[in-house]
């Protein structure tokens, strides 16, 4: 396997809304739309549509959904022979998309908090097979640390967020988490760059923040960034796709300098005085219609390509196009392309 994703399956309920309710008020919104999701098994279908060998570890319920979501996903090419059904629901999210084009989801875990270390255990040669293991916090802790504890190496979108424990964050590599999870991690806000080093200084062994329209920034210690690849050869990206490269200042760029180097995607000297190096990736710029997933459709793409032995960089350029292709449509697992697409 390329990827083995441990991690969480839904079914996605999506209304759209003009605006949300208040506190204690009612609006009226769309019919009903039932897609599949949750951020684990969106990952694993990111990745599969892209060309991936992955195999999803999870847990799904008794009710109308457990057997369809399996089925889903084995049609997407996903290995499922380690998705256990367990007596109850299935994990469920509840979402609400608005006439920007915002989501706001409530996520009710279902089978998904019942997904163990133990079963982690029984899968130990699968995980310890795979390339990468893809993480997100849809699952108890417990059984997240467990995953990375036992993976070659373990990409960890903390999403939603949640307080990490020290191991788990120690063996990230990369932490994925957009702004919002950032500032969670952080305690305060602050310039993409800025935010990325700060990371990086919680422990783990690389950052990726993503940005939204703006598209992501990595964070890496030089001694583990290798050069970037540019010769072209088929199975990484080519000199042509790399994004334009701005590797920031040591710490103390200010934030203005910082968000001018992404407006123009300029290249800038390496930010190797501390040891760090930050790379902004641009992200295509498209008409968002629904950012539901996009996080996920990145974190998938990029534990494919890291797999394939890309740089940190590389996967980011290649999982920028990934998600900015999934906001140009509705839903989460139904708005992620194919490699042809890209
Ligand atoms: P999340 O879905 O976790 O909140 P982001 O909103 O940062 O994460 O989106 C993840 C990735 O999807 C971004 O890095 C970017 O590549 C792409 N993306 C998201 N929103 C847009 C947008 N409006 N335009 C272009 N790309 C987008």
């Amino acid at each position: 396997m390329d990827v083995v994703v441990v991690g969480s399956v839904n079914a996605d309920l999506v209304v759209k809304v003009e605006r949300r309710p208040a506190p204690g008020e009612t609006v009226m919104g769309s019919d009903l739309d039932t897609f599949p999701g949750g951020k684990g098994a969106n990952q694993a279908v990111a990745a599969a549509r892209l060309g991936a060998d992955v195999a999803l570890l999870a847990r799904t319920g008794t009710d109308q959904y457990g057997t369809r979501l399996v089925a889903g996903l084995a049609a997407e090419g996903v290995s499922v022979e380690h998705v256990v059904e367990s007596e109850g629901a299935s994990g469920v999210a509840l979402i609400t998309v608005d006439a920007d084009g915002d989501n706001s989801i409530i996520v009710s875990p279902g089978a998904n908090a019942r997904l163990t270390p133990a079963d982690v255990a029984a899968a130990a040669d699968l995980l310890g097979g795979a390339a990468v293991v893809s993480l997100m916090l849809e699952i108890p802790l417990e059984t997240v640390t467990a995953a990375a504890r036992a993976a070659r190496r373990a990409v960890l979108n903390a999403s939603p967020p949640r307080p990490l424990p020290r191991e788990l964050l120690a063996l990230a590599d990369p932490l994925v988490v957009n702004e919002h999870e950032a500032a969670f991690l952080l305690g305060s806000e602050g310039d993409p760059a800025g935010m990325a080093r700060a990371l990086l200084a919680l422990g783990p062994r690389s950052v990726v923040i993503t940005l939204g329209a703006e598209g992501a920034v990595v964070a890496e210690s030089s001694d583990a960034a290798r050069p970037v690849h540019v010769d072209g050869s088929p199975d990484r990206v080519s000199s042509g796709d790399l994004p334009d490269h701005a590797s920031l200042g040591p710490r103390g760029a200010s934030s203005d300098s910082a968000s001018s180097d992404l407006a123009s995607g300029a290249r800038g000297p390496s930010g190797r005085a501390d040891g760090v190096v930050v790379t902004v990736v641009p992200s295509p710029v498209v008409d968002a219609v629904d950012t539901t997933g996009a996080g996920d459709a990145f974190t998938g793409a990029l534990a494919w390509r890291l797999a394939l032995g890309d740089t940190l960089p590389e996967a980011a350029a290649l999982a920028v196009k990934v998600g900015a292709a999934a906001v140009r449509r509705e839903g989460a697992q139904s708005s992620y392309p194919r490699m042809e697409e890209l």
